[in-house]
């Protein structure tokens, strides 16, 4: 049981090795804090049910619940483009299977995570904790008002499509902070918003495909 525990982690390192090599820096991910940290979270240990090879595939995998852990090269790209640093604070909305959050547990001080679901963001929790993450803190609710108590953040990330960008996560941007996530509805263009001092700057980037953000925020100003 114990070797074959072993040859299964073998297997994975190998299948995460490659990974990281075709569809990561085989594409346009360049920073070394975002390869090495893609190199070193166990994907495999966020999608239980599935295969290794599909849980390294260059795809989003289903997590229950009707939600997803995202395509590992877009998890990369997010990270990268938000350019995460190692003293930053990050809020993420939408934990799902808190592979997101890991990744940006190894490169940042401090993660803040929130998801709706609370089954899922149990799991996460529990998944997070056992694979010895000790710098992240988990929310359960609507991320729509981010965490006004521990603002503001340096980096935003949302990982659930949404209609609109919601303002009062604006707000809680630090000065020179970075927020990126999908914006739109059945397809999603990722959007970066850089806040300078009372400014921000608003950059277009790839199309994606991500679940919805569920909230009663959007539209009812
Ligand atoms: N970051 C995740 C992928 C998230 S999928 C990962 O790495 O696995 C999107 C997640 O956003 C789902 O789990 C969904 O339940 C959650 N979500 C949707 N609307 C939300 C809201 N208003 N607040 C917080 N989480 C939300």
């Amino acid at each position: 049981m114990k070797r074959q525990r072993e040859a299964s982690e073998d297997t994975a390192a190998k299948l995460r090795e490659h990974m990281v090599r075709t569809q990561i820096a085989g594409r346009d991910v360049r920073s070394p804090a975002v390869l090495k940290a893609m190199g070193h979270v166990p994907r495999h240990r966020f999608l239980p049910n599935d295969s290794l090879e599909n849980a390294y595939g260059d795809h989003a995998r289903p997590i229950g619940n009707g939600q997803t852990c995202s395509q590992p090269y877009i998890v990369a790209h997010m990270s990268d483009w938000a350019d995460i640093g190692t003293e930053d604070r990050v809020l993420e909305i939408g934990t799902g299977s808190g592979y997101q959050a890991a990744i940006a547990a190894e490169i940042a001080h401090e993660v803040f995570t929130i998801e709706l679901n609370a089954t899922l963001a149990r799991a996460a929790q529990n998944r997070l904790q056992k694979l010895g993450y000790t710098n992240i803190r988990f929310f359960t609710g609507d991320g729509y008002q981010g965490l006004a108590q521990f603002a503001p953040y340096d980096v935003i990330l949302i990982t659930a499509g949404a209609p609109e960008l919601p303002e009062p996560l604006l707000e809680q941007l630090a000065d020179n902070g970075r927020l990126v996530g999908p914006i739109g509805e059945e397809a999603q263009q990722l959007m970066k918003v850089r806040r300078t001092g009372a400014r921000f700057e608003t950059e277009h980037g790839i199309y994606v495909r991500f679940v919805p953000f569920v909230s009663n925020g959007f539209g009812s100003a």
